[in-house]
């Protein structure tokens, strides 16, 4: 007779490395979690909800403000680790903490004065209002170029509203999030689980499990679109924040030193890897040339490097594959007629690491690529334009809405710009400011999502509808239907009834 081995066999924890953009080396990994795994997350976020839900306001209030206390505290470590997976200049990655924690502290005071709406009643008897309810369990998938932040942007309105969430963030920048494990050991248990694991797998186990109610997911027009057709079946909401195109108008009005200087940190900010990266600029043909010299001078003098190191400005992109889409939409670009201004290729300084020299493109239109897609890299290609009504018609050639700029004092054009252009953001003479209180997100097929502000919070509640009645009195337009002396028709008063 075979006897069982009473030995449990224990299934390898498969991994994913984390690999520092700057260096190659691996600094870490991460268990590839299996879909057992996300459903036990999930059960535990269910569990937690129903308390977490029921919690006052001005409890989660204070929570999310420790959450923020202990983000401030830990910014520079946090900032550290993030520039070591992600390779955004450590600077920009203290820059995202300090966000981070502003979007915590705003949610924590919004929600304190949050409350419903009385509406008019239909009867005197009635008293009628709308209150914001939580969804319940909500799935929220982050991309790698901003982690911290984007958790941020959906965690904070998220947990104010009333849901407890599951966070995944990206294979690529998975240690700086689970840090924040320690962060939310100040939350009761449940309310954030924070799983890890590749998209197609530990990611769609989340987006498919039938008690994640609202799937809040920021990446590319590609997943974004699974992600929706995963949903549809079961008509589960999404929030989708997905890729940009953003254009940059320079008119002829401009203080050319500033736009300049503005279009090369609009473009170049974290390599090019921002979703409101400015990729694509249109300048007034008379000062198109004299604008080309200003950015090409001023974008040589840019220090690419290793983000650790305080001199560099912009540091490597995430990865190999990401940096062969680059190359591809410079070399077609080329190929159909582009001139290379400064950059266009790998830094011969670096063997290692994905570096991609700030490029400045001309002679470009909108048969490229580079005009087109999403480049997400170091690379802004310049154009010329004649008349307001041809840039504005350019700005709105594109599959994408998420922002827009413009350098001018013309009021009359500024109101053209906003009135015309369709994207969520646009910036007037100061390209990519953020502010806690201002909605941000998409036109077209950037997603309709909006993050940041009340429409945020909106985001992650579902409005109730209540009707009271302080009498229970059966009402005249019951049943029955045929004319009683206390039931009569509509629009014809009993006493004109009684005379036929
Ligand atoms: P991505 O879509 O490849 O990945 C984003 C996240 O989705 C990662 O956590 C990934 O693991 C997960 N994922 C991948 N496939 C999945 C699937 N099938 N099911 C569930 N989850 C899945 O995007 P990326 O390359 O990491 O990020 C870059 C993109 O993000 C760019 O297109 C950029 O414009 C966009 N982005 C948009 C905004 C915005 O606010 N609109 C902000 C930042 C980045």
């Amino acid at each position: 007779m075979v006897r069982e081995s009473s030995a449990v066999k224990k299934v390898p924890v498969r991994t994913i490395p984390v690999v520092n953009p700057a260096t190659e080396e691996t600094v870490g990994e991460i268990p590839d979690q299996s879909p057992a795994d996300i459903a036990r997350a999930v059960a535990r976020a269910r569990k937690a909800w129903d308390p977490w839900r029921k919690n006052p306001a001005h409890e989660r209030a204070r929570m999310l403000e420790e959450v923020a206390r202990r983000i401030k505290d830990r910014a520079r470590n946090l900032a550290r680790l993030l520039t070591l997976e992600g390779g955004k200049p450590l600077r920009e990655n203290v820059d995202e903490m300090g966000w981070s924690a502003s979007c915590f502290e705003y949610y924590a005071g919004l929600i304190r004065g949050e409350r419903g709406r009385v509406i008019p009643s239909i009867e005197p008897s009635q008293l009628n209002f709308v209150v914001h309810e939580p969804y319940g369990v909500i799935a929220a998938i982050v991309p790698w170029n901003y982690p911290i932040l984007l958790m941020a942007w959906k965690l904070s309105p998220a947990l104010a509203a009333g849901n407890t969430v599951v966070l995944k963030p990206a294979e690529q920048t998975p240690l700086s999030a689970l840090e924040f494990r320690a962060i939310f050991d100040c939350l009761p248990r449940g309310v954030v689980e924070i799983v890890t694991g590749r998209g197609e797998s530990a990611g769609e186990a989340l987006v498919r499990h039938p008690d994640v109610s609202l799937v809040a997911f920021t990446g590319s027009l590609e997943t974004g679109r699974r992600i929706a057709r995963l949903c549809s079946d079961s008509v589960k909401k999404t929030h989708l924040e997905l890729g940009g195109k953003d254009a940059f108008v320079v008119c002829e009005d401009s203080d050319l030193d500033v736009a300049a200087k503005a279009v090369a940190w609009a473009a170049f900010l974290n390599a090019g890897q921002v979703c409101t990266s400015t990729e694509r600029v249109y300048v007034h043909s008379s000062v198109h040339e004299k604008f080309l010299e200003r950015l090409a001078e001023f974008s040589r003098t840019l220090r690419v490097g290793d983000g650790l190191d305080p001199k560099t400005d912009v540091g490597p992109m995430i990865g190999d594959a990401y940096r062969r889409k680059v190359e591809n939409h410079v070399a077609e670009a080329i190929k159909r007629g582009a001139n290379v201004l400064c950059g266009g290729r790998r830094p011969k300084t670096h063997t290692r690491g994905y570096f991609y020299e700030p490029t400045i493109l001309s002679n470009v239109d909108h048969s490229m690529a580079v005009m087109r897609e999403e480049t997400f890299g170091p690379v802004c290609p310049v154009m010329a334009y004649k008349t307001f009504d041809g840039a504005l018609a350019l700005v709105n050639d594109s599959p994408y809405g998420l922002g827009a700029n413009l350098y001018t004092h013309d009021a009359r054009k500024i109101k053209r710009f906003f009135e015309e252009v369709q994207a969520g953001t646009i910036w007037i003479n100061d390209p990519l400011t953020d502010n806690d209180a201002g909605p941000f997100g998409g036109f077209k097929a950037t997603g309709g999502g909006r993050e940041l502000g009340e429409e945020g919070l909106r985001e992650f509640q579902q409005a109730k509808h209540v009707h009271w009645d302080f009498e229970q009195q059966a009402k005249p337009w019951w049943y029955p239907y045929a004319p009683t002396a206390k039931n009569y028709d509509y629009g014809e008063p009993a006493k004109a009834r009684a005379k036929k």
